[in-house]
């Protein structure tokens, strides 16, 4: 294999383990949340450290430094007296009297003439020598702090002055020659001590704090995360149980609930209504199917019986009783079709129910096209009412029915929604009245429909003078296939308020009733205003 290619293979694979680190996460939320917050007590460590570490070093910094300071303006002064202002300037030893009386704890002091040579003190033991450059440089003046590193004696912190011979009474210059230095010096092992104390306290005492962090992380994520831990147990069952067909007996299910009222109880309670809702409408589901099917097979059966009868005794029976048969069958199965119809009708109501929509439109939420759609179906509801009105009379006369049907108060209002979907409720709710109004009776029957609009909205009025509704028959009548004792001896599937209700919803409204037995009921349909 040529370089070339073998290059281009590390880069890959270099570029793969670029990616994989970068890619890489902490698969545990637990560990991501502990990683995190001990990364930021890490970082928020590191600063604290570095802010007292910086202050630390520079206030002792600053003493060492003053206490040289302090020491070479009494050794200039100590120096001025025993110099001599001609050559050769320095008289056989120097003795820096006033220097060594004010002398600090570890502050020496050295004066070196212009070769180098240590002219005090006398003995010629100098620990912290300047190195060859940096008399020189300190001679030219480039230099006047360092630090230095004396092997046996540790680090000194140094000061250089250029000393100048001193000038005779009566010449005019300010300063004389320069004729050597002097270089006052304080040992650092105080200062280095303290720093060693300081750091091994900040390291002992960081790593004290992260592990404790860690550890009291792991735990604290650990107790806070339980009940999402609880919820994907939940959750796995019930799915594996969906997988093996028994969803109705999962549902029940529910995640203990941890205490308190902080976050995490409330995605636990949602998750938990939702689990009920789930359950409920499973439930409603399997009831209506159930009902669905009886309903449906109730007339199959009649007609199955009937057509039955007649293929066995077509030719004894008389033309009355065969007519009679196949007039039962003819009308089973309108009341099938009707049941049907009805079904679909609810379905499609049921597939179309959308609250948030519905809402949002009523609320002016919705923008721009769909805004404009919701426009395009303002219905003025007073007028509505009035044509159907005019129809259902239509309807009342051609059928020679005596109750009346009145029209009580109209007031204009409009709202929004399928113009088709207002016309399908109030049939419903006139079809009932008709239905449960019985003409026959001495004194007038009648049904009444208004509109009217108040602060709560838009509200369409149906009453009628008909047998009323028992008031243990009252909360059910809205559910689907409900049929109240007194109402089975007249035609009905029972969907026609749960239809009526399914509609009204989708308008964004309530539908409610009212009755008093053997007197009349009023049904109440409140809808939002446009
Ligand atoms: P149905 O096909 O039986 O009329 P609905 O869903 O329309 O089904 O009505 C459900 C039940 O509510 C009826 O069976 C009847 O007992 C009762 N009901 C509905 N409307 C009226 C009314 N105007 N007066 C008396 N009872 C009514």
């Amino acid at each position: 294999m040529s370089l070339k290619s073998d290059a281009l293979m590390v880069q890959a694979a270099q570029g793969d383990a670029q990616k994989a680190a970068a890619q890489w996460k902490p698969r545990s939320l637990r560990l991501r949340i502990v990683l995190w917050y001990g990364l930021l007590l890490a970082v928020a460590l590191c600063l604290f450290v570095a802010v007292v570490w910086i202050i630390t070093t520079n206030t002792l910094n600053e003493s060492v430094d003053s206490s040289i300071r302090a020491e070479a303006r009494v050794a200039s002064v100590a120096l001025e007296n025993e110099l001599t202002p001609n050559a050769p300037y320095w008289p056989r030893q120097l003795f820096l009297q006033g220097s060594a009386l004010s002398r600090e704890q570890g502050v020496q002091v050295a004066v070196l003439d212009t070769q180098g040579t240590i002219r005090y003190p006398a003995n010629g033991d100098v620990a912290f020598l300047p190195a060859k450059k940096t008399f020189q440089a300190t001679l030219a003046g480039q230099i006047q702090w360092y630090t230095t590193q004396n092997r046996g004696n540790g680090r000194f912190r140094v000061e250089t002055l250029l000393l100048h011979a001193p000038v005779s009474k009566g010449t005019s210059t300010a300063v004389g020659p320069i004729i050597g230095t002097i270089v006052i010096a304080k040992t650092l092992s105080d200062v280095d001590t303290t720093l060693l104390l300081l750091r091994t306290l900040f390291i002992v005492a960081g790593v004290a704090t992260l592990v404790a962090t860690f550890i009291g992380g792991w735990l604290l994520a650990a107790n806070v995360l339980r009940p999402l831990s609880e919820l994907v147990k939940t959750s796995r069952a019930i799915a594996s149980a969906t997988a093996h067909g028994t969803r109705i007996g999962s549902l029940s299910q529910r995640v203990p609930r941890p205490h308190g009222r902080d976050e995490m109880v409330q995605v636990v309670d949602a998750f938990n209504e939702m689990l009920t809702d789930l359950e409920n409408a499973t439930q409603a589901q399997r009831r209506f199917v159930a009902d669905a099917s009886h309903e449906l097979r109730a007339p199959l059966t009649t007609i199955q019986g009937n057509l039955a009868f007649l293929q066995r005794h077509l030719n004894e029976l008389p033309v009355d009783e065969r007519s009679t048969i196949l007039a039962d069958a003819h009308s089973e199965t309108l009341r099938l079709a009707k049941l049907v119809e009805e079904l679909l009708l609810l379905a499609r109501a049921d597939a179309n129910v959308d609250h948030s929509f519905t809402a949002a439109v009523h609320q002016g939420l919705v923008k721009g096209r769909e805004e404009k759609e919701a426009r395009a179906q303002l219905i003025e509801l007073d007028r509505t009412v009035l044509q159907l009105i005019r129809q259902f009379r239509g309807r009342l006369s051609v059928e020679n029915i005596k109750t009346k049907l009145e029209i009580g108060h109209i007031e204009p209002v409009r709202v929004r929604g399928e113009e088709e979907n207002i016309r399908r409720v109030l049939l419903i709710l006139l079809d009932n009245a008709l239905k449960y109004t019985p003409a026959d009776r001495e004194h007038e029957e009648r049904i009444t429909v208004s509109v009217e609009r108040d602060k709560q909205g838009a509200l369409l009025l149906v009453s009628d003078t008909g047998i009323g509704i028992d008031p243990d028959d009252l909360p059910y009548i809205f559910e689907r296939f409900y049929r109240a004792d007194r109402a089975r001896s007249r035609v009905g599937t029972g969907l026609g308020l749960a239809i009526a209700q399914t509609l009204v919803e989708q308008l964004g409204g309530r539908i409610t009733a009212e009755s008093t037995p053997g007197q009349g009921s009023t049904f109440h349909v409140r809808l939002p205003l446009a």
